[in-house]
C-alpha cells in the first residue's frame, strides 16, 4: 500500500528526514514513535504530499507521488488523515461535516451522503450527535467526528498524527477504541502516537524514529519491550 525508498526531506539546509525506507502492507497497522522533532509528522505528511520530498521514491496505493502528473486529488480521496487538533468545520453540524466531502468530491447524492454519515456516527459511538455543532462536543467526541469524517470518503489508508495528544485523559480511551475497531476491521493505518500501550496492543509493527532516521522497527513486543538500540531504550524510559 505504501512503499517509501531512500526518502530524504529537507527544509532549506535542515535535513529532517534521512534515508527513510518503509513499507506498509494492506491491512497492516504501523505505529510510529519517537521524540519531538524526530520527523514523524513530516514523514506522515509526505505520504499524502502535504510535503514534497527532496529525493527518493514514494508510492502510495499504486500512485507515484514523485511524479508531477500524478493525480493528487485521486490519492487524497483514498487517504484519510486525522491530526492532533480538532480539524472539523466549526460552522457545520456534525452530519454536515461528514457529508461535505462525499457530496463535493465524490458527487454522491445528498441522501446517500446522509445515510453514510448516520452509519459512521453509529460506528464511532455518536449516533445522537448528527445535529450538534462541534463546539457542543467534548474533545474526544470531536476527534471521533474527525475520524468519521475521514472515513466518509471510504479511504484505503488512514493516517493519524497524534490523534489523542490534545485530549483530556478520560477521553483518550474512547478515541483509541474507535481506532482499535478500525484495525480489527482490517483498515490499513499509519499512526504517530505516544500511546505505547495502544501501540503494543494494536500495532502489527512499530517504527522508532530519532533525528530524521528510522532507528529500529519490528514487532511491537521486540521494539517496545526489548529494544535493541540505546536511543530507543532512552526514549521509552522517558515516556513510560
Ligand atoms: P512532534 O513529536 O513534536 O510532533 P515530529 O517528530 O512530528 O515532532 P516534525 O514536526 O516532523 O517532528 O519536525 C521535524 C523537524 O522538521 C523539526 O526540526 C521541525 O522544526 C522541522 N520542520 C517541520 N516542519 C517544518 C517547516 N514547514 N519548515 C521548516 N522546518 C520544519
Ligand atoms: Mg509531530
Amino acid at each position: 500500500v505504501v512503499i517509501v525508498e531512500n526518502l530524504h526531506k529537507s527544509f532549506g539546509s535542515n535535513e529532517v528526514l534521512t534515508d527513510i525506507d518503509l513499507e506498509v502492507a494492506a491491512n497492516e497497522v504501523l505505529c510510529i514513535i519517537g521524540p519531538s522533532g524526530s520527523g514523524k509528522s513530516t514523514l506522515l505528511r509526505c505520504l499524502n504530499r502535504l510535503e514534497t520530498v527532496t529525493s527518493g521514491t514514494l508510492t502510495v496505493l499504486g500512485y507515484d507521488l514523485g511524479h508531477s502528473r500524478t493525480d493528487m486529488n485521486a490519492v487524497r480521496k483514498r487517504v484519510g488523515m486525522v491530526f492532533q487538533g480538532f480539524n472539523v468545520f466549526p460552522h457545520l453540524k456534525v452530519l454536515e461535516n461528514l457529508a461535505l466531502a462525499p457530496r463535493k468530491v465524490s458527487k454522491i447524492s445528498k441522501r446517500a451522503a446522509r445515510e453514510r454519515a448516520v452509519e459512521l456516527l453509529r460506528k464511532v459511538g455518536l449516533p445522537d450527535k448528527a445535529d450538534s455543532y462541534p463546539r457542543e462536543l467534548s474533545g474526544g467526541q470531536q476527534q471521533r467526528v474527525a475520524i468519521a469524517r475521514a472515513l466518509a470518503m471510504q479511504p484505503q489508508l488512514m493516517l493519524f498524527d497524534e490523534p489523542t495528544s490534545a485530549l483530556d485523559p478520560e477521553t483518550i480511551g474512547e478515541v483509541l477504541n474507535v481506532m482499535k475497531d478500525l484495525a480489527n476491521e482490517g483498515m490499513t493505518m499509519v499512526i504517530v502516537t505516544h500511546e505505547i500501550g495502544f501501540a503494543r496492543e494494536v500495532a502489527d509493527r512499530v517504527v522508532f524514529m530519532d533525528e530524521g532516521k528510522i532507528v529500529e522497527q519490528g514487532d511491537p513486543k521486540d521494539v517496545l519491550e526489548h529494544p535493541s538500540h540505546d536511543r530507543t531504550k532512552a526514549f521509552l524510559s522517558r515516556i513510560t
